[in-house]
């Protein structure tokens, strides 16, 4: 039985699908994710013990145990593991992302230097120290072009990253920054990027965000996915992913070209990528450019791979009515494919147009509760509403925060359709947050 190593920075629904994925398979997966963060014993009999920070002893533990209990494939989930997940495929001599492109792959300035290397692309961008005193930022202020864009060099999900316009804001962005970067949960996971800023200028224009598998080299686009709702900053909430896009084909064309060419400078060779690019300027104003933000070493995250779905080996007996025919598969079935070299270009996605939703947290506060729930689950081309917010959870909205209320997720024959449903659904959902308690400790008690 082929075997694959999953190295996951969180547990939850995407480890639930990559497991029914290797059921149906047939295939043994192995699950690994950081012992910091797991109190319970997250290893599954074969498996080793790995620490997150420590990437290179973590891909020897695993590569010495993969020598009693062979692996033939490795998948990271989320940015924290690629850099281990490249060493160890690296390490059995399976293709893979190089350990230097994963590693480049998930700092910003890594990825914005090997970018301008390239000759691609890039907004100008300057790297500073996070322990600025005022007379530094005041002094720095002078060489930054506004509006500009100021953002840590390795988190995810947009979180600490902030539009700034003026001198002002930039200075009470980058100690916002700093504060943040300065939190427990941050510093526990002990990367070594936190202690500076990179301040970009800010890219006018639409977003997409590219799904993709490098297959040797190679990109091939599994999805290309318009974000229709305006990402102008002060913060970078995600919210509605819907594909097919609706850009037009040689806007699409360009910026497959483009994630190509910036998955190469960045040397990514084979496994899942997941990119996000600008194109600029807004329609109409001059010829179109596709600024690549970043392109990661793995998968699209957490719930939204479920608006993904791939059709094609049973299409035939599909058609024909056979009801053992699988209509479709899931992305981690795909991934898993891919990672133990099988082909996967039988699969496409499928023709309906698909949409997800990531709940924004309007507001930082308790989390009470949500009403709405069956009239948003009712609306057309609705499939399905999943909050993942607990009741009585403390919310806290990006910059700092790091997650949503929960996902909607709608299919239909159109793109403009699966948003117009999404948008619905999403206003019929009323959510109840009242304001945190904060507990005060008194001097003397
Ligand atoms: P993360 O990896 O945390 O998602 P990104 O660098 O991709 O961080 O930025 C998150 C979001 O912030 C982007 O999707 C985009 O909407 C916005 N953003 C980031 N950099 C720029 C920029 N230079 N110009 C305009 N928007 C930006």
């Amino acid at each position: 039985m082929s075997r694959v190593l999953l190295l996951a920075a969180t547990t939850g629904y995407q480890i639930r699908a990559f497991g029914e994925a290797a059921e149906r398979l047939g295939i043994d997966l192995v699950y690994a994710t950081d012992r910091c963060h797991v109190l319970d014993d997250p290893w599954q009999d074969e498996a080793v013990p790995v620490r997150f920070h420590d990437e290179e002893a973590s891909a020897e533990a695993i590569l010495e145990a993969s020598r009693t209990t062979p692996i033939d494939g490795v998948l990271a989930v989320g940015d924290r593991p690629t850099v281990i997940a490249a060493h160890v495929l690296q390490g059995l001599g399976l293709p893979g992302h190089p350990p230097t492109a994963a590693a480049a792959a998930r700092n910003k300035l890594l990825t914005r230097e090997r970018l301008r290397d390239c000759g691609l692309p890039v907004p100008g961008f300057l790297a500073v120290p996070l322990s600025p005193t005022l007379a530094d930022v005041q002094s720095l202020a002078a060489s930054v072009t506004f509006p500009a864009v100021v953002k840590p060099l390795a988190l995810s999900a947009s979180r600490g990253v902030m539009r700034v316009n003026d001198p002002a804001e930039l200075t009470a962005a980058l100690y916002r920054l700093r504060s943040l970067l300065q939190s427990p949960d941050i510093r526990g996971e002990r990367t070594d990027a936190s202690d500076m800023a990179l301040i970009e200028d800010f890219v006018e224009g639409r977003e997409f965000a590219v799904e993709g598998l490098m297959e040797h080299g190679r990109l091939r686009v599994l999805a290309l996915f318009d974000k229709p709702d305006p990402l102008d900053g002060p913060f970078f909430e995600e919210t509605i992913y819907v594909t097919p896009s609706s850009a037009a084909d040689e806007i699409q064309k360009g910026i497959a070209a483009a994630v190509a060419d910036a998955a190469e400078a960045l040397g990514l060779f084979h496994g899942p990528v997941h990119a996000e690019c600008r194109v600029s300027p807004p329609a109409g104003l001059g010829s179109p450019e596709v600024f690549v933000l970043e392109v990661a070493a793995r998968p699209i995250g957490g719930l939204c791979a479920r608006a993904l779905r791939f059709s094609g080996e049973d299409a035939e007996r599909v058609g024909a009515g056979d009801p053992s025919a699988r209509p479709h598969v899931s992305l981690e079935e795909l991934l898993i494919r891919h990672a133990l070299g099988q082909s996967t270009s039988a699969w496409a996605r499928e023709e309906q147009a698909s949409g997800v939703m990531m709940i924004p947290i309007p507001r930082r506060g308790t989390y009470r509760g949500v009403s709405g729930l069956d009239a948003a689950r009712a609306v057309a081309h609705i499939e399905d509403v999943r909050l993942t917010a607990k009741t009585d959870q403390l919310l806290v909205p990006l910059p700092e925060g790091a997650s949503y209320l929960g996902f909607i997720f709608a299919r239909a024959a159109t793109a403009a359709e699966a948003e117009r449903a999404l948008r619905t659904a999403h206003g019929r959902l009323e959510f109840a947050i009242t304001p945190e308690v904060r507990v005060l400790q008194s001097l003397h008690g």
